[in-house]
């Protein structure tokens, strides 16, 4: 049975590479009926947070992978799992493949005569009973890590020293407790980033010293931004909590995320998360870096947008409107603006008007909107709205004429009064809009900006 796991540190915010990281264990599990494990390395307790643990699970749950799916199982806390790390370094100690070391790196530079030369090995049979504790590496051949998407990686074993597997206090080190840990937790498949393919060549060696088969490896791609470089939480817009928060739909971000270094291996790009699940491969994942386009994450967005139901996308849009604005005239512009938006955090400028008693301006907008004989245009629609039958189609040929009387087409007739009525030179159809606004508190509007 396939086992995978999610092993994040909660270190900080939730990144769209880890949940990368995640979708892709999840899609493995769903589709072979397996498991998917979430366990928490949480053992570097001066960088830990319960808040970023919190976030991890909230913004999992958001995307999907939560215990309502009988494939996922935990939060395991690493932490809880102390004393069997503990166990497994003692047990490599009484195998004889692992033994106490008590060189200061003072000690190991002056033997070595450098800085970065590895470990020479000093202690091996020296018998200490106290110390750090080192394992026991091969000195000759190769180790090899067969991994899923990058294939056969060989690491010389005469490069590999003797490595730290618990410190002089006897606590466990990472690479330790992350490879015990996936073997009690009966992990078949490591998926994880590029970054941790220096442990699988540690790991590759601890798992049979600790009577386990390795798993199989499969290394994601990094994933770098514009200027090719590694995201980073400094540079880049990372956290997915801040997508979700400026209204991005989960479905278009796993969509999205799950291209970032696969694809269903036809030019398909939206595609739901069911039809992606039978046709994952780790086998097909590419080994180059994955670029993450935000401007193609936003039209994704945008496309998902404009398939949501009307009701739900109405639904979706209300945490970005204030509570006390009234649904019914938000339904009646939620269809134009549906078309419209690529964030769903967009929809607050495009409807405030409606709602508020006086359009908020912008200086700038106002200014490029009063280039063309404002003063007659408003006039002149202002005194046609007394008498227009009210709707888009006479609302717009009433503008057409204004316009034509002052020799304006009809776009450059338009842009005085759409600032006027809803304080932006861009936004929902101006006629929709008007109609909806109603005479009385158009004509109002009119008139305040001929004030
Ligand atoms: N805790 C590690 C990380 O956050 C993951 C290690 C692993 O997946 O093996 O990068």
């Amino acid at each position: 049975d396939i086992r995978v796991r999610f092993a994040p540190s909660p270190t900080g915010m939730f990144h769209v590479g880890g949940a990368r990281t995640a979708l892709f264990n999840w899609a493995l599990a769903e589709q072979a009926g397996g498991r998917f494990v979430l366990r928490v390395e949480d053992t570097d307790a001066t960088r830990n947070r319960p808040e970023w643990t919190e976030g991890i699970i909230s913004a999992l749950d958001w995307i999907g992978i939560n215990g309502t799916n009988p494939a996922f199982e935990g939060p395991y806390f690493q932490s809880a799992y102390e004393p069997q790390h503990r166990e497994a370094v003692a047990k490599l100690l009484a195998d004889g493949k692992a033994y106490y070391c008590d060189c200061t790196r003072e000690q190991l530079v002056a033997r070595t005569g450098s800085e970065h030369r590895g470990y020479d090995g000093h202690c091996r049979e020296r018998g200490l009973t106290e110390g750090a504790v080192r394992f026991r590496t091969p000195d000759e051949g190769v180790t090899v890590v067969d991994d899923l998407i990058r294939g056969r990686v060989e690491f010389p074993n005469d490069a590999q020293e003797d490595f730290v597997i618990a410190r002089t206090d006897g606590s466990p080190l990472y690479v330790l407790a992350n490879a015990v840990d996936d073997i009690t937790q009966a992990i078949t498949h490591v998926v994880r980033g590029e970054e941790h393919l220096g442990n699988a060549a540690k790991q590759e060696l601890l798992w049979p010293a600790l009577g386990a088969t390795p798993p199989v490896w499969a290394h994601l791609p990094v994933i770098v931004n514009e200027q090719r470089k590694k995201l980073s939480k400094r540079r880049d817009k990372v956290a997915l909590e801040d997508y979700r928060e400026e209204g991005y739909l989960a479905e278009a971000m796993v969509n999205y995320l799950m291209l970032l270094g696969w694809g269903p291996g036809d030019d398909r790009e939206i595609m739901p998360w069911s039809e992606m699940v039978p046709l994952f491969r780790l086998e097909d994942v590419n080994s180059s870096s994955a670029f993450f386009d935000e401007k193609k994450l936003r039209a994704f967005n945008g496309e998902y947008i404009r398939a949501l139901p009307i009701h739900v996308f109405e639904e979706r849009c209300s945490p970005y409107l204030d509570p006390e604005w009234d649904r019914e005239t938000f339904s009646k512009v939620a269809a134009l603006a549906q078309t419209r938006i690529t964030v769903l955090s967009e929809i607050r400028q495009n409807v405030d008007f409606l709602f508020l008693d006086q359009p908020v301006f912008d200086q700038a907008s106002w200014d490029k909107a009063m280039k063309n004989s404002p003063v007659e245009i408003l006039t002149g629609y202002l005194e046609r709205l007394d008498t227009v039958s009210w709707d888009p189609e006479s609302l717009k040929e009433a503008l057409e004429e204004v316009g034509a009387a002052h020799g304006l087409k009809l776009g450059k007739a338009q842009a005085p009064v759409r600032v006027a009525v809803t304080g932006r030179t861009v936004g929902l159809p101006l006629f929709e809009s008007i109609e909806v606004l109603g005479r009385e508190r158009s004509q109002e509007r009119l008139r305040a900006a001929l004030a």
